[in-house]
């Protein structure tokens, strides 16, 4: 049997191992976002979108972009969307580029609950603090390894990192960002690149 949740195999093979230990930082993701949000009275997504909003430029808080960074569909985030505008931590803006469409906003009360909410997964960082510069180096690098393939394998769709951006070269292993016109060490790759295209 293929699956890295068969203890036989899992246990003789380090990358079964990794997908195992991965679900279960998914499940603390999942766990202490879920917290947040009953803290708040609202759902997960509704607060994805509000730390998202607060941390991203207006052109990219639309509906159809949410839809996409979430890997949802838009009737979901546009329910999520009106419930937001209803409880007054949203609001609309219109699309100068184009008439039919609008972007989203945050209220000041949006912002103070964003805000509030934006370090909800802390507890996460803290150990990766105790651990070595080369340590961290090597999972991050392991890990846009795993994003860049999972996005590629079509499983998640945006990425705004190095490796999936027009800007981005790599010759005999170095990493070049041709916008910034600079060599990247593996701790510059971004993972959420504002110029990322
Ligand atoms: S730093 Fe930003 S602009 Fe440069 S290659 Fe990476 S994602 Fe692209």
């Amino acid at each position: 049997m293929m699956s890295p949740f068969d203890l036989n195999r899992q246990n003789g093979k380090l990358e079964s191992k990794i997908v195992v230990a991965l679900e279960r930082i998914s499940e603390a993701f999942r766990v202490l976002l879920w917290d947040e949000s009953k803290k708040n009275g609202l759902s997960p997504i509704q607060i994805q979108i509000l730390i998202f909003l607060l941390f991203h430029t207006n052109e990219k808080c639309k509906v159809s972009y949410l839809a996409n960074e979430f890997n949802m569909t838009k009737a979901t985030v546009s329910d999520s969307v009106k419930l937001l505008l209803n409880k007054g931590l949203i609001k609309k803006m219109d699309d100068p580029a184009d008439t039919r469409s609008y972007t989203i906003a945050l209220t000041e009360e949006g912002k103070f609950t964003a805000e509030n909410s934006a370090n909800f997964a802390i507890s996460i960082e803290k150990p990766l603090n105790s651990l070595s510069e080369e340590q961290n180096e090597a999972i991050f690098s392991g890990l846009m390894k795993i994003i860049d393939g999972l996005n590629k394998a079509g499983v998640i769709t945006i990425q705004r990192m190095c490796f999936s951006c027009m800007h981005y070269q790599n010759s005999n292993g170095q990493h070049y960002c041709k916008l910034l016109q600079s060599k990247l060490a593996t701790t510059d790759l971004r993972i959420d690149c504002p110029e990322h295209q």
